[in-house]
């Protein structure tokens, strides 16, 4: 799929020949990941931006905060720790092979999803004119009966849909923006991951070291690294199975404009 061309409206998910889905198999041109954590993108679809790019897509990274929260010691500096993970998700993220990486230096575990974000993602989506825009399921409270979802994770989510609908599409919002030449844009798919409902799955196995090497980048937040990687090996491979391939990423796809 080219810039500005729309998806056909049909199911995101393939099916394969004996009735199983089947991997998913399109490829944005462009896509723009929004996430609110250095690191949430290199846990989340790491390994599909590293297939996508490897396979000529363009990629740009976009974190709502600088994660200045991310630490058990309350003394923690956290302009410090802000600058760190930058550093560390600069260097994950050149690994993963973004041509961009933008940080909107939001507050770490206060992110709201108001007009001033919604604004600069925006500013971002008409400028770099993604094809897709990869972002955290802003439904989810739950994972399982075992997890919260960080709320951050929830406002970065909900932040990016409704940056992508109604706002970057209406040449009215934002109006200043279109004025500065920042004509309207729409992005056709959403790809949301960490969901509870995943609809399409992405055959990630070829590519699946960069994004280990890419997590590892993040030195500051993982204690146990051989865990991290032991169960996020374990999580791909639980989604490769729904659709018979080794490791995958799931994403429960919306189509915009269908
Ligand atoms: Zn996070």
């Amino acid at each position: 799929m080219t810039a500005g061309e729309a998806p056909e409206a049909a199911a995101p998910q393939p099916q394969a020949p004996d009735g199983a889905p089947a991997p998913h198999t399109e490829r944005p041109a462009r896509f723009m990941v929004v996430v609110a954590h250095p690191d949430d993108a290199d846990f989340g679809p790491a390994a599909t931006a590293a297939t996508w790019i490897a396979t000529g897509s363009v990629g740009a990274l976009v974190c709502l905060t600088s994660g200045e929260a991310g630490a058990d010691d309350h003394e923690t500096d956290p302009l410090h720790l802000a600058r760190l993970r930058e550093d560390e998700q600069r260097r994950a993220a050149a690994i993963v092979g973004y041509e961009e990486v933008h940080f909107l230096h939001q507050p770490d575990g206060a992110l709201a999803n108001d007009l001033a974000v919604r604004e600069q993602l925006v500013r971002l989506l008409r400028a770099f004119k993604p094809d897709a825009v990869l972002c955290q399921d802003p439904t989810v409270v739950f994972h399982d009966s075992r997890f919260v979802n960080h709320t951050d994770h929830r406002a970065a989510g909900m932040a990016a849909v409704d940056a992508v609908y109604p706002a970057a599409r209406n040449a009215m919002a934002f109006p200043h923006l279109a004025r500065e030449g920042l004509a309207p844009h729409v992005v056709p798919r959403l790809y949301l991951f960490a969901t509870n409902e995943p609809n399409a799955w992405v055959d990630t196995t070829a590519a699946f070291e960069r994004k280990l090497q890419a997590l590892h980048e993040h030195d500051s937040q993982l204690r146990e690294p051989e865990k991290v990687v032991e169960w996020v090996r374990r999580w791909a491979e639980e989604n490769g199975k729904r659709v018979g391939v080794a490791l995958a990423d799931a994403f429960r796809v919306i189509d915009v404009e269908a």
